[in-house]
């Protein structure tokens, strides 16, 4: 079984860990200083806070602002569905922005289109690490007075006009979970140029616990994630994704894994709000260097796979706006995506279909009329590609998703 991801696991990580753990306390926090330091450099930010997530990240930026319950907040119809609860959790009125569906990107015109008098803040993201039109977005933000968060969850290292991503609106939110480009195994990083909001961001942190106990519980976390891995590469693979990603079965066990996700995140409550340790950094570091070739790379396989797709499907448009950075390959499939992701089970293919891949926010907040999401939602399909892949894998994939096509004409 070709699964659809795989972590970016290296030896050097192990390394990481152990001296971390056994490092003292001011030498941890001198990591993550650096760490905050060499990310603001390479993002061209005045400000970089290394957090607990990228959704802790959102919500220090949330309240950093003083968004508080009964302000409207404008998010993207189609991203991540879990950023919901921490927005609506916190009292805010939400509602969605439609997103084009040849990018999966919010526009200028479809936040036009959504803005209200009571619109007090803009939130977007660079999906699948294609920048959105973001010059002109934070254009639009600026003529309403409204502050703008960009989530950069996917696009460290996408940039618009030479500039990074992730310093065209007030504020961004990265994330370092084990499966976004910079994995720490857990983190995330909210950037910003804004002095003010830096400054009670700081205020909030300050009182920040740190110890070995947090940096085991990173490593914990690091440890579970080695062994989904060995479990995804291993030849049983193919039996589960067959079991679990069957008709019916497949949406119960998503939230499955979310929830057991979570849990492990927050140490069953024991991780402290906004932690982020020496281990942590160390991982994140070393990422943050080899950013560049990462990208540039995964440029490369997210070419060949594109130039091989079968023509019933189309490839995300990714650069229209500027120069993207690589998360997740996905395209658009015109015909039934529940029918080619059996059909390509069948064929050794782990496909991403659905809330696997982003979800319908429109649909999650009781929206009508967000047809752009709505195709998203229904025609996107996440096809295998990772850092590494080799040529004779990119091939593979290609001709299980063309035969898996083929089969359902
Ligand atoms: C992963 C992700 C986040 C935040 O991630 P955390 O898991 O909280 O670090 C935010 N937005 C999008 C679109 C994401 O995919």
């Amino acid at each position: 079984m070709i699964p659809r991801r795989r972590l970016p696991l290296a030896w050097a990580d192990l390394g990481d860990a152990l001296a971390g753990l056994f490092s003292a306390p001011a030498r941890a926090a001198a990591e993550v200083a650096a760490f905050e330091r060499e990310f603001a450099a390479r993002m061209q930010v005045a400000h970089a806070f290394a957090v607990a997530s990228g959704r802790d990240a959102l919500g220090l930026i949330i309240d950093g602002l003083g968004l508080a319950a009964g302000d409207e907040l404008l998010v993207p119809a189609y991203t991540l569905g879990e950023l919901l609860p921490l927005l609506t959790g916190r009292g805010l009125v939400v509602r969605s922005a439609d997103i084009d569906p040849a990018s999966l990107n919010v526009t200028a015109e479809t936040i036009r289109a959504a803005l209200g008098a009571k619109t007090r803040a803009i939130l977007v993201v660079h999906l699948h690490g294609a920048p959105c039109d973001i010059v002109a977005i934070a254009e639009l933000a600026q003529a309403h007075g409204l502050p703008l968060i960009e989530d950069c969850a996917h696009a460290p290292g996408a940039s618009v006009g030479r500039r990074p991503v992730g310093g065209f609106g007030t504020a961004a939110l990265f994330s370092l979970e084990a499966n976004k480009a910079l994995a720490a195994f857990g983190g995330g990083v909210l950037a910003t140029n804004d002095a003010q909001l830096a400054r009670r961001v700081a205020e909030r942190l300050a009182s920040r616990p740190r110890g070995r106990w947090a940096e085991w519980l990173a490593i914990r976390k690091y440890l579970f994630k080695i062994v989904e891995e060995i479990v995804v590469r291993s030849p049983a693979y193919a039996l589960l994704a067959r079991l679990l990603f069957a008709e019916g079965r497949a949406e119960r066990f998503e939230r499955f894994y979310r929830r057991a996700n979570n849990r492990v995140r927050s140490g069953g409550g024991a991780v402290a709000p906004s932690a982020f340790t020496g281990v942590q950094a160390r991982w994140a570091r070393r990422r943050l260097r080899q950013l560049d070739s990462r990208n540039a790379r995964l440029d490369r396989l997210w070419r060949d796979l594109a130039a091989g797709l079968p023509p019933a499907f189309r490839a995300q448009q990714r650069d229209a706006c500027g120069q993207p950075a690589f998360y997740n390959f996905v395209a658009a499939y015109a015909g039934n995506i529940q029918a080619l992701r059996q059909a390509a089970l069948g064929r050794g293919l782990d496909l991403g279909i659905g809330g696997e891949v982003m979800d319908d926010c429109a649909r999650l907040l009781g929206e009508t009329g967000r047809p752009g999401a709505a195709t998203a939602f229904a025609r996107t399909v996440l096809i295998p590609g990772w850092d590494g892949m080799s040529p004779g894998t990119a091939r593979q994939v290609i001709d299980r998703l063309r035969e898996a096509a083929e089969s359902l004409r």
